[in-house]
Order: structure tokens, then sequence, then C-alpha cells
């Protein structure tokens, strides 16, 4: 059965879009630790991000640093930060998380409750300062 972000990449199941190319999509996360919370993944469904080929987990780094110079352009923030975890989604991804703090990416910190409108509007703030 295809994973939950297989069916976003195949546009089954809505998300906000951050960006896309041959091999990989960004999307944010819908229960963000911080504003602008992204993941990025690989269009080849994988559980683990270490079982990727060293070419793809290399490309797929390049990708996300893209992603992550447009977030850091739009969202008040010191770094971005990357995290890696995949306990609850089968489908190998890097969480880029805005973060002034380590405090701000703890995964247990209470997710930010965001209405699809402001969702929208961080997605379509990134997307414009993205360079692909
Ligand atoms: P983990 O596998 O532990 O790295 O966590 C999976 C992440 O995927 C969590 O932060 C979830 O909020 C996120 N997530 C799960 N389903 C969706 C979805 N439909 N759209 C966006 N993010 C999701």
């Amino acid at each position: 059965m295809p994973s939950i972000f297989t069916k976003i990449i195949n546009g089954e199941i809505p998300c906000y879009k951050i960006a896309e190319d041959e091999r990989f999509f960004a999307f944010l996360d819908i229960n963000p630790l911080a504003k602008g919370h992204t993941l990025v993944v690989p269009k080849q469904e994988t559980d683990y991000l270490f079982d990727l080929e060293d070419n793809l987990l290399a490309a797929m780094n390049v990708f996300a640093k893209k992603v992550a110079l447009a977030q850091k352009k739009v969202i008040p923030c010191k770094r971005v930060g990357v995290a890696v975890l995949g306990l609850e989604v089968p489908h190998a991804h890097i969480h880029l998380i805005p973060m002034n703090s380590e405090a701000d990416v703890n995964f247990r910190n209470p997710k930010l409750q965001l209405e699809a409108q402001e969702f929208e509007k961080i997605a379509q703030a990134i997307r414009s300062q993205l360079e692909l």
C-alpha cells in the first residue's frame, strides 16, 4: 500500500506544496513545530533515509538546502534546523524547521494550530523565494 506521502506526491491527499522536481517533493508539515516547518521526501518510496542510494541521498540534501534557503528568507529565524525521525511515517523524509533556539526543535513541544489560510500564506511566501 502506498505511504501517505506517496499519496500526497500523487495528489490523492492535499498538502501545502512547497517544491517539486523529478525526484523530490516538499510540503508543509501539517503539525508544525514552527511556522514554515517543511518535509522533504523522495518520490521513490523508501522507508529509511539511510537506505537511499548515495546519489539520491546527496541530491535530496541539495534539494533540502534550496528549500531551507527560501524558508530562511521568509520566516524570521536564526537557522533552519534539520531533523530526521521517521518514526511515524515509513517514507523517508527530512524535517526542515525554522528555529531560534534548540528548544524550537523539540518534537515533544505542542504543535502549532494554524488555519488553512495561514498554511497557504506561508507556503506561498516560501515558494516565492525558491530557486530550484
Ligand atoms: P516522523 O515520521 O516521526 O518524522 O513524523 C512524520 C511527520 O509527518 C509528522 O511531523 C507529521 O505531522 C507529518 N505528517 C503526517 N501526515 C501528514 C500530512 N498528511 N501532511 C503533512 N504532514 C504530515
